[in-house]
């Protein structure tokens, strides 16, 4: 039997349910799409019901401020992916007359949009047959062809993706998709897959052949470099310092004071004429491309005292510091934060070590 009629009959039975899976409308599968380009769907699923009550159709994402569309994207990370939403949405109205693009090659011009992500679209809201080949399908594809060329090298790729492309059916094109992206996710997993549960095993190459575990081959990756920063809680009063950054990664995004390479010597130069400066806990995030460690500072800024390495913060309440988009990086010292303006604010003090942690 043809592969897609395996795939679709199994999918019938067996599809994975999201708020996001049954609905025609191509703004808000963009949206989901955009979010599971580097997130898990079952994590996707409440942000993306936040996103689309909060901007319900293209035009109120483009007449949002960047700052509102960065709030309801904190949490997810690489934030990168909501502005060039925001930037599609202005180009939407302006280019196409606020109505989502039908065509494949328009779809993939907009921003944040690549050759995955609008093939997705325009088979899911379109019902267009082009395979939306990510990690998923290449691995499927590399298993079903018993293909041991590496799915890092453009050759393979194409060879892969013209394999997909056979194998597509006329219709429920966006089905067929969403059934590799289970069948990926469930079964024909990353290491050794459930061959044993899979509705394509008799056309399966690899799974004959016994080598489905080792594919597909990959290219050594490099590891991603580390940082160490001392993350650095300024309060005055029950205000606290916060900086909007201008570096690409994270950029927009508001983080308390971030100082590379810094330890305990440097802040006290830096603070000099503060008198409580104490370490707070530690934190770890990684990037795809960066794994930052952090050291996460308390320092109590007098009422008043200026000092070069506050210079263009803003100082916030903690409703502000709500109101601000704030990156998942900044998730265990903004808990520290939250810790620290209590304690400072209790009418019984605990003494300031109690609170320290290791986050
Ligand atoms: S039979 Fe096994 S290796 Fe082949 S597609 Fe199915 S799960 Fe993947």
């Amino acid at each position: 039997m043809e592969i897609s009629r395996l795939l679709l009959d199994w999918y019938d039975k067996n599809r994975r349910v999201f708020p996001f899976r049954g609905i025609s409308d191509p703004y808000r599968i963009w949206i989901s799409e955009i979010m599971l380009q580097q997130t898990r769907t079952g994590t996707a699923a409440p942000y993306w019901e936040r996103f689309v009550s909060a901007f319900p159709d293209v035009k109120k994402l483009a007449d949002a401020a960047e700052e509102d569309v960065l709030r309801y994207w904190a949490g997810l990370g690489y934030y990168s992916r909501a502005r060039n939403l925001h930037r599609a949405a202005q180009i939407i109205c302006r280019d196409f007359g606020g109505s989502f693009p039908v065509d494949y090659e328009a779809i993939r011009s907009l921003p944040g949009i690549g050759d995955y992500t609008a093939a997705a679209i325009a088979s899911i809201a379109f019902d267009v047959p082009i395979p939306a080949m990510d990690g998923n399908l290449y691995r499927i594809f590399a298993r079903l062809a018993d293909e041991h060329g590496s799915i890092d090298r453009p050759a393979t790729r194409t060879k892969l993706r013209e394999t997909a492309e056979k194998a597509m059916p006329l219709k429920r094109c966006g089905d067929f998709n969403q059934a590799l992206m289970d069948l990926g996710a469930g079964i024909c997993i990353a290491g050794i897959p459930s061959c044993e549960q899979c509705p394509l095993r008799m056309e399966c190459m690899s799974e004959k052949k016994g080598t489905a575990a080792e594919l597909p081959v990959r290219d050594i990756k490099k590891a991603p470099s580390e940082r160490r920063f001392a993350v650095v809680i300024a309060t005055e009063g029950n205000t606290i310092a916060l900086f909007r950054r201008d570096e690409k990664l994270l950029k927009n995004m508001w983080v308390y004071l971030l100082l590379e390479n810094a330890g305990e010597a440097e802040l006290y130069t830096a603070f000099s004429g503060c008198t409580e400066i104490g370490s707070v806990g530690r934190a770890r995030h990684v990037f795809t491309h960066q794994i930052w460690e952090m050291e996460i500072w308390h320092v109590k800024v007098p009422e008043g005292w200026e000092c070069d390495t506050l210079a263009g913060c803003r100082w916030c309440t903690p409703e502000e510091q709500e109101r601000l988009p704030m990156p998942a990086a900044m998730r265990a010292a903004k808990e520290a934060a939250a810790k620290i303006l209590e304690y400072d604010h209790a009418s019984v003090k605990k003494p300031l070590s109690s609170m320290a942690q290791s986050v």
